[in-house]
């Protein structure tokens, strides 16, 4: 006598066969859908929109993945190597520069992905920034030297003085909403290097060629314009232009 719960199992297995006789496996489609620009819903499968990557391993994925999705790219998790392949740029967002350090080490992507961040457009968030910066305090393992910076961490106070601040983008002189969470502050911009955003007068982002890097995080406002500079100016991915 089969127990209740197998019993159970035994019947849904039973009408799902039942649901679906002699079905056989999809066809693969022959033509893959154009994403639609008025809806601008990206269809994944079409293999036609960007591939950015976005480290997955700790930290902030899912909003980098939602802006990146409207933004008409395809985010990519990235957790392990093989996820690396066919991405033409990258974010490492904010989380704990510690932990993701000992957790590229961990997943063996610490080699892979150092090699990249010097090959592809790549953009830093506050945790972020610290990985890609020359110099930073009290880490486990270096850092990936991208961009001719150096980074205090936490030098804005602790998780209690975290922060929404006005960010001035040079330049221009525009001016977005920037969250600072346990923040580093960039405390010495190398002569390569391009201030690109202030708040209060001092540094929280910077550009050196194809790196970019900013101390805040532009995915948790809803202001896309962050991303979409990144994307366009800095990756210079064919992106529709905004509406
Ligand atoms: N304090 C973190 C660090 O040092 C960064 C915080 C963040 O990414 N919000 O890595």
């Amino acid at each position: 006598m089969p127990s209740a719960a197998g019993e159970l199992r035994l019947r849904r297995v039973r009408r799902k066969a039942s649901a679906a006789p002699g079905r056989r496996p999809e066809p693969a489609r022959a033509m893959p859908q154009a994403p639609s620009l008025r809806t601008g819903t990206p269809s994944p499968r079409t293999g036609t929109l960007p591939r950015v990557g976005v480290l997955g391993l700790q930290g902030d994925f899912a909003l980098h993945a939602a802006r990146l999705t409207e933004l008409r790219c395809e985010p990519v998790r990235i957790s392990l190597p093989e996820h690396l392949a066919g991405i033409s740029a990258l974010i490492l967002p904010g989380g704990e520069s510690s932990t993701m350090l000992r957790l590229l080490d961990s997943t063996g992507l610490r080699a892979p992905l150092e090699r990249l961040v010097h090959e592809l457009p790549v953009l830093g968030t506050c945790a972020g920034l610290i990985l890609l910066a020359r110099e930073a305090d009290r880490l486990p393992r270096p850092t990936f030297d991208v961009l001719d910076i150096t980074a205090e961490r936490n030098a804005w106070g602790r998780q209690v003085h975290s922060f929404t601040g006005a960010v001035r983008l040079e330049p221009g002189g525009e001016e977005v909403d920037g969250v600072f969470i346990r923040a580093p502050r960039i405390r010495r911009v190398g002569p390569g290097v391009e201030v690109i955003a202030t708040h209060a007068g001092e540094p929280v982002g910077v550009r050196q060629g194809r790196a970019a890097a900013l101390a805040f995080h532009p995915e948790l406002t809803a202001d896309p314009r962050l991303h979409a500079w990144f994307l366009r100016e800095v990756a210079e991915l064919p992106l529709p232009e905004p509406r």
